[in-house]
């Protein structure tokens, strides 16, 4: 067993008791990283998490700081200050940003140690983890590397369930670390829009963008969000406020969780739909109450256009500085525009490219009406139909995905509403701004599987309370890929 096996608050607890230290956590996780299989990482930090956490050494481990000499891995679309940052995007290769993201500088302040930034979907966009620069990212689970781990977060969920580090930050405009959680048997949580500064992590849609991150449990994720949730001048977005809730912290009294008839109607998987549905007896034998209600079949499955037109234009807007000028390599041309259409045509994948067409398009002042101005409309619609039923409820739950991790390239039919909706309705957090959080609960053909509850914007610490019973009930905590000892 190594230290690196386990939860954050689990090592902290090691490390005030002296059995390890700073440096040879992080040593061993730089081992791990070198090691990988997964082709999870752009950058190693060697060097710097190295000095950093020898450093660590010498002084005494503050009790009241959990992060202190905790390795933990970057996603790659967060600035950091002289560490190269590519967002897995050609046209940001060999960018070396001037100023550390708010985040970053949070955990540095706290001494947790970054080891290594992770691969990603290239600028955040997808959720299959093939479309980084450096190529396809694996699942730890499968070590025929058959299934995908999901994405765009994927090097970030890659490295905490390879057992490489405890925790791993990530982003999600979509879904993109929850539906990676479920894939990599994580706890993937997605706090409230504005609860935690956006600064200096790279724009995919503003609106959705949301910091986001992978744990081992639901503890860690509590542990994460009171330090990373502090209002922030240099992001406009960022709020001040105070979360709360008035229940102690794993009681499951006066909770109802709402189960969406028109969205789990679609759920055909017998054994991940089994294991759910023991799940909801189980929260009910525990004072939890269960409540069905429809949704509105034509608003799931606008959910997913909706968040193309509205992800894919604001996309277009806020890259339209990756122009191969301001950032990165620079491309021969003999005006702008050619240098532009050069940096473009050789910096971005074809996923990139179709996504600032069609944002393009929906932005054409002749297209705006009917088409962006139109999605917004619906995305009001969704959200007003969801805090029309949460008025009387806590939050909703349903699988996290309708499937284990699926392989590359299987067969999906697209139309259908179990992809329409059910692989695409977590968006939905990210229109309300609600939190939002995954969580295992069970394997199937030795691959995890997960639930999704969704709660009401502010509501973070409560549904972090729910979360929690969720776990004490499957007691699937601290799941990392079985075969750690593939290290040794
Ligand atoms: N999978 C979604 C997409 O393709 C979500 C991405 C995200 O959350 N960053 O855009």
């Amino acid at each position: 067993m190594s230290y690196l096996d386990l939860d954050i608050l689990s090592i902290h607890k090691a490390l005030l008791e002296g059995k390890t230290k700073p440096s040879l956590l992080c040593k061993e996780a730089l081992e791990r990283v070198k090691k990988d299989t997964n082709n999870a990482f752009e950058l190693v930090n060697e060097e710097e998490a190295l000095r950093l956490a020898l450093k660590l050494d010498e002084e005494e481990v503050p009790f009241d700081n959990v992060f202190y000499g905790i390795p933990y891995v970057l996603k790659d679309n967060y600035s950091t200050k002289g560490i190269k940052t590519t967002a897995s995007s050609n046209i940001l290769n060999d960018f070396v940003p001037l100023y550390d993201a708010s985040v970053y500088k949070l955990l540095k302040e706290a001494k947790a140690v970054m080891v290594a930034k992770a691969s990603m979907d290239e600028l955040a966009m997808g959720g299959t983890g093939t479309t980084s620069h450096i190529g396809t990212t694996y699942n730890p689970y499968d070590p025929k590397h058959e299934r995908m781990i999901g994405g765009s977060s994927s090097g970030s969920a890659a490295s905490v369930s390879a057992s490489i580090v405890p925790f791993a930050i990530g982003s999600d405009t979509g879904d993109s670390v929850r539906k990676p959680a479920s894939y990599a048997g994580l706890v993937g949580f997605k706090p409230t829009w504005g609860l935690i500064s956006r600064y200096g992590l790279f724009s995919y849609a503003p609106s959705l963008d949301t910091v986001a991150y992978f744990t081992r449990g639901v503890d860690d994720a509590r542990l994460l969000l009171n330090l990373l949730v502090k209002h922030d001048l240099n992001d406009a977005t960022s709020l001040d406020v105070t979360l709360e809730d008035d229940e102690s912290k794993d009681e499951a009294k006066n909770i109802t969780l709402l189960v969406f008839k028109d969205l789990d109607v679609n759920l055909k998987d017998e054994v991940t739909k089994n294991v759910y549905h023991n799940l909801l007896c189980k929260l009910k034998e525990q004072g939890i109450t269960i409540k069905e209600v429809t949704f509105g079949h034509d608003l799931l499955a606008a959910i997913y256009p909706t968040y193309n037109v509205i992800s894919f234009a604001e996309a277009t807007s806020n890259n339209a500085n990756l122009d191969g000028v301001k950032f990165g390599p620079r491309p021969e041309g003999k005006t702008y525009q050619e240098v532009m259409m050069n940096a473009r045509t050789e910096g971005f994948s074809n996923l990139i490219k179709r996504r600032f067409v069609i944002g393009s398009y929906v932005l054409y002042k002749e297209n705006q009406k009917t088409l962006f101005l139109r999605a917004k409309k619906v995305r009001r619609k969704i959200v007003e139909r969801l805090n029309e039923l949460l008025a009387d409820a806590d939050g909703f739950i349903s699988l996290a995905a309708p499937s284990i991790a699926p392989k590359f390239f299987e067969a999906t039919d697209k139309l259908s509403d179990a992809y329409v909706i059910n692989d695409n309705y977590l968006a939905i957090a990210n229109f309300s701004g609600g939190p939002s959080i995954t969580l295992p609960i069970g394997l199937k053909d030795k691959m995890p599987f997960a639930v999704n509850v969704t709660a009401k914007t502010f509501d973070d610490l409560k549904l972090l309370r729910i979360a929690k019973v969720i776990e004490k009930t499957t007691g699937m905590k601290g799941l990392s890929y079985p075969e750690v000892n593939k290290y040794e």
